[in-house]
């Protein structure tokens, strides 16, 4: 098989119809052998019904339905698993990306030898408070991932091999950082294609709000972590560990010494532990340390927890 198309969704029962006659036609017009996999992320309007009607029109079409709202990663993640064709395209539900793109990135894959292909919404059809954030976003993560020639890592219109996909979980909201995902697990040729962009048509985004920004941070401390330590905090946290230990030690000498051979002479100083701030900044720089090495060594576990890719499916075909 050629292409696997999966498709995340949740709630986009309007866009459906349209969005699968749309690659029906594009795939049908280039001799594509393919499959279009819908995961129906628990929606909770029509969609699985008008999923289920497709597949009685076409034996294209494959749907995964969850149990419950798990996110647009997790759904990836089961699509990937289910995926079968040579190049893999991942698309949003929302008809905001085009399906005319798909013989391009297919060509960009199969002929430029290309692992990962990731769109470019360059004109972007979007509200300000969601591309002025993107751009910040954006610029953080080509630093810390080093991919400088990705503009827009969140695209949800993405091709990749098939090897990418069969070696990486996406899991949490790990969806924005994928192509992180696919260096850190060995695929390097990484590119990017201008791709049209629209206006949302049916129903509302479903990524709004204040907090995707902070998670989406997070997210990506987590994975610089894990690719850097994740097999080795010992070198993170020995490092900073031994460091803390020799300066505390110094500092201790030091006091040590001034009060038993009075070294700072009568010169006059207040002392700083008379301050309450000095008790404040100790604690809160303690206990920021410790939450921060706990949400790493809590991350670790949880990749490990063998039912950490555990999501209740209701139906499939
Ligand atoms: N989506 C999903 N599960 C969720 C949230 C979103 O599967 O919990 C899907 C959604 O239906 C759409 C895609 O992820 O197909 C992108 O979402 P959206 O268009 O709302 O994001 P935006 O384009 O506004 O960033
Ligand atoms: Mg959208």
């Amino acid at each position: 098989m050629d292409i696997s198309v999966v498709i995340p969704l949740y709630n986009e029962e309007e866009s459906l119809p349209e969005l699968f006659a749309w690659i029906q036609r594009v795939m049908d017009d280039n001799h594509f052998s393919y499959e279009v996999i819908f995961v129906n992320d628990g929606s909770t309007d029509r969609s699985w019904e008008v999923i289920e009607n497709l597949r009685t029109q076409s034996d294209k079409v494959k749907g995964i339905k969850f149990r419950r709202n798990y996110g647009k990663s997790p759904a990836l993640y089961c699509g990937f698993e289910k995926a079968q064709g040579n190049v893999v395209i991942t698309m949003d539900a929302d008809l905001q990306d085009s399906p005319d793109e798909i013989p391009e990135l297919y060509r960009m894959i199969t002929k430029e030898g290309y692992d990962l292909v990731s769109g470019y919404k360059q004109k972007r059809y979007d509200p300000l408070s969601k591309t002025i954030p993107t751009k910040l976003f954006n610029a953080t993560a080509r630093a810390v991932s080093g991919i400088n020639n990705l503009h827009d890592f969140n695209c949800g219109l993405k091709a990749y091999r098939r090897d990418v996909i069969k070696n990486i979980e996406v899991y949490g909201e790990m969806h924005r950082y994928i192509p992180y995902l696919a260096k850190n697990a060995g695929f390097s040729k990484i590119g990017e294609k201008i791709v049209h962009h629209q206006a949302r048509k049916f129903g509302k985004t479903k990524f709004g709000g204040l907090n995707r920004f902070f998670n989406g941070y997070l997210d990506l401390i987590t994975l610089w972590f894990l690719s850097k330590f994740g097999v080795k905090p010992m070198h993170m946290f020995g490092f900073l560990g031994s460091l803390m230990f020799i300066f505390g030690f110094i500092s201790v000498v030091i006091i040590g010494a001034n009060k038993l051979y009075n070294l700072t002479n009568g010169l006059p100083y207040t002392l700083i532990t008379d301050s309450p701030y000095f008790y404040l900044a100790l604690t809160l720089m303690i206990l920021g340390t410790q939450l921060f090495l706990a949400g790493f060594i809590g991350e670790l576990i949880a990749r490990n927890a063998p039912e950490r890719n555990n999501y209740k499916i209701e139906e499939e075909f």
